[in-house]
């Protein structure tokens, strides 16, 4: 009989996954599912992608890849660092990587011993402390405030650092809040670091291009360049590229840390598909102009959504500052029974009577370690969208 591996006995399915699993069902079943689960662009890959994925094969370049990447790729994301991040990297510093997940999978690997432990600011993307402690990793969390706008204080990072802290992660533009990091934010946050010497910083900046109000991503290494012997970059082509599929992510930091992690990925994978590698470096050359289109239709659905969420009684919802989700807070509703009648004690139990009755996929806020809250993604259609602020409105409206 197969027994998992310790490692994996108290792992738990990501919500996320579990979430996007039981509305395929449901769909299966003929249900109008609306699913706002996942972080999923719901626009095409660009043009430039497919050609040079084409061109790719066209040149005959089938063969194993180089594990760290290809050349023209790990140039692409160079000329990347420094149009959009002001950062001048060597190649030596890059590797690209299937996904910004595999990126983050191959440093934890790469460093984590048993009981190191791994500050995770909360809310949180849900692979963080699920790979960390794949490795061993201890994940210590810091809540943030919604009175904050869900940004980490220093002081609180502070507080959570110990000896045995091996990585502080921090992932902003925030899936699943949308907040951003502004100067201050990351000066305040920088001295801390300075203070602890022995943490590294892993800066996920996967949703840099994806602000709102006229507001520009910042990296840690804009605001303390003296960190940068510390900080590990992840990023990828999924969100901003809408390439999800495609399985194309990056890192960038310090020559050893990068070194380990290729040792890793040498002894996983064998590098990235050559075609996809052709694909992400022609849309990284492109301009930015559909990246830009992208990131304003997002903008605007974010007033629809956010806007109709704000109208609801019930429901407080702060508008996000970046990224593609809304994270609505539900505690005025918990306790109270769902028009079908569920007791809706958590917001797991929101999350499922809303599929299960409205038929709206979305994921539980204590998926990402705060809860009550509702994370929806507004990367789908417009008529989707509206149709989904409807059901929600009725939904909620039949609460008791
Ligand atoms: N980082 C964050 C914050 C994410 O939300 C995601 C995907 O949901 C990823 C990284 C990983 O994306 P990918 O592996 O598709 O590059």
């Amino acid at each position: 009989m197969f027994k998992p591996a310790e490692r994996l006995a108290t792992l738990p399915t990501p919500a996320t996954i579990a979430m996007a699993a039981r509305a395929r069902e449901l769909k299966a079943q003929g249900k109008p599912v609306i699913s706002l689960a996942l972080g999923e662009p719901d626009f095409p890959s660009p043009n430039a992608a497919l050609e040079g994925a084409v061109a790719e094969v066209r040149a005959g370049h089938t063969g194993y890849p180089p594990i760290p990447g290809q050349k023209p790729l790990l140039e692409a994301i160079a000329a990347k660092f420094k149009r959009d991040n002001g950062l001048d990297v060597s190649l030596e510093q890059l590797m690209v990587c299937n996904g910004g997940k595999q990126a983050i999978f191959n440093a934890f690997m790469a460093s984590l011993n048993e009981g190191d432990e791994v500050v995770v600011p909360a809310p949180y993307w849900v692979s963080y402390p699920l790979i960390a402690r794949m490795f061993g990793g201890v994940p210590v969390e810091v809540p943030c405030r919604e009175e904050d706008g869900f940004r980490p204080q220093a002081e609180a990072i502070r507080a959570a650092i110990t000896l045995r802290t091996r990585w502080l992660v921090l992932n902003f533009p925030n899936n699943p809040t949308g907040a951003i990091l502004e100067r201050a934010d990351l000066e305040a946050i920088a001295a801390v670091l300075r203070d602890a010497p022995h943490v590294m910083v892993m800066s996920d900046e996967i949703y840099e291009h994806l602000t709102f109000d006229g507001k520009a991503h910042l990296s840690l290494l804009n605001v303390a360049p003296d960190l940068a012997e510390r900080v590990l970059i992840i990023n990828g082509m999924s969100k901003a590229y809408a390439m999800t599929g495609w399985r194309v992510g990056f890192a960038c930091g310090p020559v050893p840390l990068i070194k380990a992690m290729i040792k890793v990925q040498g002894n996983a994978t064998s590098g990235i598909c050559t075609l996809a590698q052709g694909g992400a470096a022609a849309a990284l050359r492109e301009d930015m102009a559909g990246v830009q289109a992208m990131r304003a239709t997002y903008e605007r659905r974010r007033g629809v959504v956010v806007g109709a969420l704000q109208q609801i009684t019930g429901l407080s919802c702060a508008m996000p500052q970046g990224a593609f989700y809304a994270y609505p807070g539900l505690s005025a509703l918990m306790g109270m029974h769902s028009a079908g009648g569920r007791l809706l004690k958590d917001d797991v139990a929101f999350a499922e009577a809303l599929l299960e009755e409205a038929h709206i996929a979305t994921v539980p806020g204590s998926a990402f370690g705060y809860g009550p809250h509702l994370r929806l993604s507004f990367a789908a259609a417009d008529a989707e969208l509206a149709e989904a602020c409807e059901r929600l409105k009725d939904f909620v409206a039949g609460i008791k």
